[in-house]
């Protein structure tokens, strides 16, 4: 297959994947019939994980965080930063941690680093992290009020999705990461991120809007700022969900 081929598959499986981000469709695509459209390859292997009895494979249930393995944010950064527990540390110019107040109420959970955050090491920089800053300005927050992180912490190729042995084997950082902040909230920029953290493969469009627990914490799921960039009309969704967030942060704790 040439290449304009192979672009032109990449960009109906971009465009695909941004509907099922949005919590749309039930297309199938007929030259390949196995695969449905709202439920790509990389849904049917959570699904085979799932139901193989490897639920929990993210630890999301819990009634609240364990205790974390290292006494602080930086020292555990250190102790993983030459991580090669999965094939991504190959391409990687930066392993991108994590970014913020490491005694957030708040924690933001994007999918994976994008080129842009792979030059710089920080996550959600480029037109999605201006974006994420503009959302956190609106509920009256900003960086240093909030942790931000990713599921993956190095880049996908060609910013794929992470695939599932990808995330499998980069979770526990992320783990170690929420028993550190022991934030109030969680919340799940994205499709990868929401349906990872809560083990299910309901579309994002369903999963939003709601509250959910991981591992006892609180967890709202909303759109990524990236797929916002190119569906401007599921902003006014997203402002719900953060208005949803910004009035459970603002409850006295207890
Ligand atoms: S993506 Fe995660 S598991 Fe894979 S090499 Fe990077 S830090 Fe390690």
């Amino acid at each position: 297959m040439g290449n304009g081929a192979t672009n032109i598959y990449e960009m109906i499986r971009r465009a695909l994947s941004a509907q099922v981000d949005l919590g749309m469709g039930e297309m199938v695509v007929n030259h390949r019939p196995q695969q449905t459209v709202g439920e790509p390859q990389v849904l049917n292997d959570y699904r085979q994980a799932f139901a193989s009895g490897a639920a929990d494979l993210f630890g999301s249930s819990g009634s609240g965080p364990p205790a974390p393995k290292f006494e602080s944010l930086d020292a555990h950064c250190e102790a993983i930063a030459d991580c090669r527990d999965c094939p991504l540390w190959q391409e990687r110019n930066s392993l991108v941690y994590g970014a913020g107040n490491p005694r957030a109420d708040v924690m933001f959970v994007g999918e994976a680093p994008g080129a842009d955050e792979d030059r710089l090491g920080e996550p959600f920089v480029g037109r999605a992290g201006k974006l994420l800053d503009r959302i956190l300005a609106a509920i009256e927050m900003s960086r240093r009020d909030v942790y931000i992180a990713n599921i993956l912490k190095c880049r996908p190729p060609g910013n794929r999705d992470p695939q599932p042995a990808e995330m499998e084997k980069c979770f526990p950082h992320l783990k170690e990461q929420v028993a550190l902040i022991r934030p109030r909230i969680i919340c799940a920029l994205g499709r990868i991120s929401a349906q990872a953290l809560l083990e299910t493969t309901t579309p994002l469009g369903r999963l939003r809007g709601r509250w959910h627990e991981y591992q006892g914490v609180p967890l709202i799921a909303t759109y990524h700022p990236a797929a916002l960039l190119r569906f401007p009309a599921y902003k006014k969704d997203t402002w719900q969900d953060m208005q949803m967030l910004k009035a459970r942060c603002d409850k006295p704790a207890g």
